[in-house]
Formats: C-alpha cells, sequence, structure tokens
C-alpha cells in the first residue's frame, strides 16, 4: 500500500512492515512474518522494484513477529540487518531477558495467531549476523534513516525517522490498535517490558516533527507525532 511518493507499507493492521523508497534505493523498516515476503515481493513490483534495489533492513527490536524475514534479505540477497544492540541476542534467538514477554506478545489472540499461521510466523528464522546500533546515528541507506533510542517495549527497542517520508516508524513503542480489544488510536503497546519506560521514552520523538507516526501493528497514524504521543499518555494515565 502507497502512503506517501516514497512510503510503503506491507501486511495489515495485525502486523506491518514499511519501505522507504528513494532513488538510492530501497530501506526496509521491520520484516514481519516469514510469510509477508510474499507481500514484500508484490509491492516492490508495484513500485518497478526488485529485491536488489534494497539496500538494508532496519529492525524496530528483536521480537519474532518483527525479523519474519530478514534473515531471507540477508542471507539470499546479502541485504544488511540491522538491530540495537540490547536486541541483537532477541533477533538471534538467544536467551531473552527474564522480564521478557515475548511469550505472551506472540499469539496474543485467536486473530493475531491464524494470522500468524498463514504468515508462517511459526517457523521464525532467526538472524544469524546483524549490525548493531545504539542509537543516535543516522544511517547511509535510503532515506537517510536516523536512530532513536526507544526503551521500555524491549531494552533495544528503536524508532526510525525518515525526513523524506516524513514518517517516524515506532515499532512497538505505541500501537494505534490494541490486539486484544480492538481498541483504535495511539495507545500504549501491550506485552511490553517496562510499560512506564516506554511511554516516557516517546517524547525522544517530538523533535521529528514527523506526520506519519508507523507501528508495527495498528493502522497508520497521520496525525502527527504530537498528538499521537499525548494519546498515549492520556490512555496510559490511571483512570479518575
Ligand atoms: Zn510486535
Amino acid at each position: 500500500m502507497k502512503l506517501g511518493p516514497s512510503l510503503h507499507r506491507i501486511g495489515n493492521h495485525i502486523i506491518a512492515a514499511y519501505l522507504i523508497d528513494t532513488p538510492e534505493g530501497v530501506t526496509v523498516i521491520d520484516a514481519g512474518l516469514a510469510g509477508l515476503w510474499h507481500d514484500l515481493l508484490a509491492e516492490l513490483d508495484t513500485m518497478g522494484r526488485t529485491v536488489a534495489d534494497i539496500k538494508g533492513v532496519i529492525l524496530t527490536h528483536g521480537d519474532s513477529d518483527h525479523i519474519g524475514f530478514a534473515e531471507r534479505l540477508h542471507r539470499d540477497h546479502g541485504v544488511p540487518v540491522y538491530v540495537h544492540s540490547a536486541d541483537a541476542s532477541r533477533a538471534k534467538g538467544g536467551p531473552k531477558p527474564a522480564n521478557a514477554k515475548q511469550t505472551m506478545r506472540f499469539g496474543a489472540t485467536l486473530g493475531f495467531f491464524a494470522y500468524s499461521l498463514r504468515k508462517g510466523g511459526l517457523r521464525t528464522t532467526y538472524l544469524t549476523d546483524v549490525v548493531e546500533l545504539h542509537g543516535g546515528e543516522t544511517l547511509d541507506l535510503p532515506g537517510q534513516p536516523e536512530i532513536i533510542a526507544l526503551p521500555g517495549h524491549s531494552e533495544g527497542s528503536i524508532a526510525i525517522f525518515a525526513p523524506v517520508a516524513d514518517a517516524v516508524f515506532v515499532g512497538d513503542g505505541l500501537t494505534t490498535r490494541h490486539v486484544l480489544t480492538g481498541t483504535k488510536g495511539p495507545q500504549p503497546a501491550p506485552f511490553t517490558d517496562e510499560p512506564e519506560q516506554a511511554v516516557a521514552s516517546l517524547k525522544a520523538l517530538i523533535s521529528t516533527g514527523a506526520t506519519w507516526v508507523l507501528p508495527g501493528h495498528g493502522d497508520p497514524w497521520s496525525g502527527g507525532i504530537e498528538a499521537a504521543i499525548a494519546a498515549v499518555e492520556k490512555a496510559a494515565a490511571p483512570a479518575g
């Protein structure tokens, strides 16, 4: 789905990944589940692109519902895969922090579970080799993506700001559709390791001024980053 001249989305409101398209090539943000591979190829085709145009994949974090086709792109097409150093072991299938809620996140609802089955989510292919990020860097990839540390959902969660697309990709730093209740609008993502920290981390995104706020789960939000954060903070505040 085309969201803008250099911005595309694959997947749906259950699980989404994104492409930044520039004359220099394509940067992929997140890799969903393995079965999204076919959606990726179809979207590239509508863009007049091929897999050979993909210069890099940036993972917002290391959870298995975000790493789907990343290893395939790396192994078969030599595409570098970027992930924060604190989530590198998660992405490689290594031990997770004791408080990681990975198992609960994965297959949280029947709908998510059924979609995961269809998209090959139960055949997780972990990464063998990643480029580790730390936050604060601008990558030499199409769209000059800027990495912003966003600890909370996981220790190594990041957001990616792409000025060319006027978009910030937030992974599971927030969601726009609650996977359990179906409630829409920006709100805290469930199954977060450190919920309070996750909400507090969002402040670092205000300076991007991005119009598009694009989560791993939920519909694209085009109401601006400030309004998105305000909605999350409101939803996170204790009732009364
Ligand atoms: Zn997720």
